[in-house]
């Protein structure tokens, strides 16, 4: 399979269902019981993920899949003349880097040459990558082809470690996460050169490699070529180069680009996502963020287009809910999927917002749903969700709901609307308080 065919089978429109379901969200539904209360989870998952501190806002980044990207780093390098090795390790590499937090991992840091170097990096690990895969699939390299881009993939393996020692700084040494541990581990067998200097200056030193190779491959190599996506791969090259402070969205949008794949339109997207997410002023005292899969609906994979089930009581729900609270679709789903179902379920347009998976933060194998974006004070949102997860950066606002699949006695959202609506007609003043006092108290198929 082609690195094109990749792109277009994870983002083409025709693709979008599909690609839901292979979701590292959705994978985790399955894979864990969300029940914080009755399921103990499996320790190791959970060890998984750390979170990193900023100035900004926290973000989570999940120590394993450090550990998996480096290990095809070191694929390509030891196999590299055996393309069934060096493109899938390529594939994961790439996929990997742009679901995973790496690039917050320069907001660790104040100063602005490190933030850059780190960006910089990651901008042209994914170039390095995509090009090796290119040429390594498409042509039977000559040797002065195959020194340049060993080269390129050593310096990113170099840069790569750097950047897990940049992580590992904000871990502490007497931490036992397994997971840090191996990383470390790693650090100090892999082949990370040793060198006097600062880290930034020897990440910036690999970078510049990087650059250094690729000018020379589009030099001596892509401009004698014909090939049309060779032409468009060195002109989207040549622009990262140049244009340094480029973001690393910004450059796999140029590089898939070239590979004849569109992209949803960063523009549009960067202004949906400027917090705070609703308008100023809410127009009722309290905001109801609800969950949309396995909380309101189950999706069932069908021969043609599939089709939704919903959960006993939604409509009932949304009718008595909406006097009282602003209601809140968040969702980990992309935009397309969910308004094909939130516009056949809302008719009676009781649902006041949307948010999609664009909104959420992600982090490893989760995305989280950051309250404090929605520009609502936290004192009257709620939020209800089957995965905890998802919730976690707000606990204290957080309602979980057990995961709805096609039970028709299912009684959880009636329940639910019970408890909810005991809060205005109480006026509750703090909800995070009311939840917390009746965290013990425990209804039928909901755990606050
Ligand atoms: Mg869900």
């Amino acid at each position: 399979m082609s690195f094109r065919r990749i792109y277009k089978n994870s983002l083409s429109p025709g693709g979008k269902f599909k690609n839901r379901f292979t979701s590292p969200a959705r994978l985790i539904e399955k894979d864990f019981l969300p029940r914080i209360s009755s399921a103990p989870k499996n320790a190791s998952s959970i060890e998984k993920t750390y979170t990193l501190e900023t100035k900004e806002s926290p973000f989570m980044i999940n120590l394993e899949d450090l550990i998996i990207i480096e290990q095809n780093l070191s694929q390509i390098l030891d196999k590299f003349n055996n393309p069934n090795s060096v493109l899938p390790a390529c594939e994961e590499v790439y996929e990997m880097t742009a679901e995973n937090t790496l690039n917050q991992v320069s907001l660790l840091y104040r100063d602005e040459r490190t933030r850059d170097a780190i960006r910089y990096s990651m901008v042209l690990q994914a170039v390095g990558i995509s090009l090796t895969h290119y040429f390594i699939s498409e042509y039977s390299l000559n040797h002065e082809m195959a020194l340049l881009i060993k080269s390129i993939i050593f310096s990113i393996h170099q840069g790569f470690l750097i950047l897990t020692k940049f992580v590992l700084s904000r871990v502490p040494s007497d931490n036992t996460n397994t997971w840090a541990l191996k990383l470390r581990q790693i650090i100090k067998e892999k082949k990370l050169r040793k060198h006097n200097i600062d880290n930034t200056t020897f990440l910036d030193h690999y970078n510049q490699l990087i650059v250094n190779n690729m000018k020379k491959m589009c030099r001596n190599f892509i401009s004698r070529t014909d090939d049309p996506t060779a032409r468009c791969l060195k002109l989207s090259v040549l622009q990262i180069i140049r244009h340094k402070g480029i973001t690393i969205s910004e450059s796999r949008s140029l590089i898939e680009k070239a590979f004849g794949v569109k992209r949803e339109n960063s523009e549009k997207l960067e202004n949906t996502l400027k917090s705070p997410f609703l308008p100023e002023t809410p127009n009722k005292i309290y905001t109801l963020v609800l969950d949309l899969d396995e909380t309101l609906v189950h999706y069932i994979d069908t021969e043609n287009r599939g089709k939704y089930l919903i959960r006993p009581y939604v409509n009932e729900f949304l009718q008595a809910l909406e006097k009282n609270f602003e209601i809140v679709i968040f969702t980990a789903a992309i935009q397309d999927y969910a308004d094909w179902i939130l516009d056949d379920l809302d008719k009676n347009k009781l649902i006041t917002y949307r948010l999609y998976r664009h909104h959420t933060v992600p982090a490893g194998n989760y995305f989280l749903k950051d309250l404090k974006k929605l520009g609502r004070d936290l004192s009257k949102v709620i939020i209800v969700d089957n995965v905890a997860e998802n919730f976690q950066l707000q606990r204290e606002n957080g309602i979980l709901i057990k995961s709805w699949y096609e039970d028709t006695n299912d009684t959880a959202l009636k329940e639910l609307q019970d408890f909810l609506l005991a809060i205005p007609r109480n006026q509750i003043q703090d909800v995070r308080a009311y939840l917390k006092s009746t965290r013990e108290k425990m209804l039928n198929g909901i755990d606050c």
